[in-house]
């Protein structure tokens, strides 16, 4: 693992809050035209916007904000009883013109780019499987990203994040409150939570539905956490 972080500061971080731990994996893409514009707004005092870390398509990554610091890059946002999520999480934002401007696959460099940075950050912080999640995850009613296209599966292959494995055996029904446990904001529509869940762990169908293979991934998801808990 040869992991090269360039430098390139963000004046758009604060202080974070006092006795919270950083707990947190928040992944995203930056769904602009080019990485320069991404980046250039990332940095940009008046977008009040940036994340602690830019992975370039090429695989390069740069750190714009110390980890130590509060980048701002989740808004609203609510995982497993916590909301505000930037105080207690890390966020990364990898290059990807996204489903406005021309979504397409992440590119295998710049895949392992992020896997070993991701690698790097869990070596340092507590933070548990269950908690690397995609802004989707954790904002299911105003965002996308990074979205189907991004390989959790392959991520989780190599000890980042959590993938349920397939067992008829784990269905659930109850699945408002299976989605609740896993750590999502229930209290909106839930084909929006259903289809947050579906970009990240059931990629093959965003339908909103909770069909069979949904209830199954649910469900394993549900044996996965329990495992690791
Ligand atoms: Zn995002």
């Amino acid at each position: 693992m040869s992991l090269r972080i360039r430098d390139l500061p963000s004046p758009n971080h604060d202080e974070r809050p006092a006795d919270t731990p950083i707990d947190m994996l928040i992944l995203h893409y930056t769904g602009m035209r080019s990485a320069g514009e991404a980046i250039e707004r990332l940095r940009d005092p008046v977008a009040r916007v940036s994340s602690h870390y830019v992975v370039d398509e090429d695989g390069a990554v740069l750190r714009l904000v110390p980890e130590a610091r509060r980048a701002w890059h989740a808004g609203v946002s609510y995982w497993r009883g916590h909301s505000l999520l930037n105080g207690r999480s890390i966020g990364i934002e990898i290059v990807n013109p996204g489903h406005e401007w021309g979504y397409h696959d992440f590119p295998a460099l710049q895949m392992a780019a992020v896997c070993d940075l991701c690698l790097d950050i869990l070596a340092r912080h507590p933070i548990p499987a269950r908690n690397v999640v995609a802004h989707s995850d954790v904002a299911p009613d105003r965002k996308e990203d990074p979205g189907e296209l991004f390989d959790w599966e392959g991520l989780a292959r190599n000890g980042v994040g959590l993938w349920p494995a397939d067992s008829d055996a784990a269905c659930r029904d109850d699945v408002r409150v299976a989605l609740a446990d896993i750590g999502y904001r229930v209290d909106l529509d839930l084909p929006v939570v259903l289809r947050a869940f579906q970009r990240h762990w059931r990629p093959e169908a965003i339908t909103g539905e909770a069909d069979d293979r949904t209830r199954c991934r649910i469900g394993g998801m549900l044996e996965a956490i329990g495992a690791n808990a």
